[in-house]
């Protein structure tokens, strides 16, 4: 019998060093941007409840609604596990809503200001190919939904991309925010920066790629 019986994978170790990201499932975009980061080789996780902040290295506040996507937060008790999270270090990204969940007047995380719904009433979603600071000379397809822009930005704050003059994508510290929806393309660059921040690294986004 000896070592029959032993062949148990032990279940879950296989992974280790898999960076866990919670993606915000509130409302709104999640589910494409939980793909997005398995694609990237990362595990994605949907967070709806405190609980579920256990263990997290970075985490996505997605597009939809922010003012649903706000209440949402507030109901479920989700400000404080947020802000413990994003003050820790760990990479936040904030697209289109996420964005605005981001500035001031909201989660007050990062020192911009968003605009709502920016690009005018009638334009309720249109694509642009967009250059993104740090991410090398290829642009990228950006679709923009009844997108924000970032109508002002403290000095710590990054600015990475702009259209028509108005930032579109910027970094503070630890935190990424994108006007439209990355994760509604293949291009998964922008997740990639986002991931390469909970590694530490510099987007390197002063001097080099600066002229425009
Ligand atoms: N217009 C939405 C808002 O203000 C954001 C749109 C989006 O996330 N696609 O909340």
């Amino acid at each position: 019998m000896a070592g029959s019986v032993e062949a148990t994978p032990p279940a879950r170790a296989d992974k280790p060093d898999l960076p866990r990201i919670g993606v915000l499932a509130v409302q709104g975009d999640f589910e494409a941007h939980r793909r997005a980061l398995e694609r990237l080789g990362a595990g994605a996780v949907e967070v709806r409840g405190p609980a579920d902040f256990d263990g997290l290295d970075g985490l996505v506040i997605p597009g939809g609604e922010s003012t649903t996507i706000e209440e949402g937060v507030a109901a479920y008790g989700l400000e404080q596990p947020i802000r413990e999270l994003a003050r820790s270090g760990r990479p936040v990204l904030g697209t289109c809503a996420g964005l605005i969940m981001l500035d001031r007047a909201h989660l007050g995380l990062m020192d911009i200001d968003a605009r709502r719904n920016a690009f005018g009433r009638q334009v309720h979603s249109f694509e642009q190919d967009v250059a993104v600071r740090g991410l090398g000379d290829e642009p990228l397809r950006a679709v923009f939904i009844r997108a924000p822009w970032i109508e002002r930005a403290g000095d710590g704050v990054e600015i990475l991309a702009e259209v028509d003059g108005h930032p579109v994508v910027a970094r503070e510290r630890n935190m990424l925010v994108a006007a439209f929806h990355p994760e509604l393309t293949d291009d998964l660059r922008l997740h990639a920066l986002f991931l390469a921040l909970g590694a530490g690294q510099d987007i390197g986004a002063h001097g080099r790629s600066s002229g425009a």
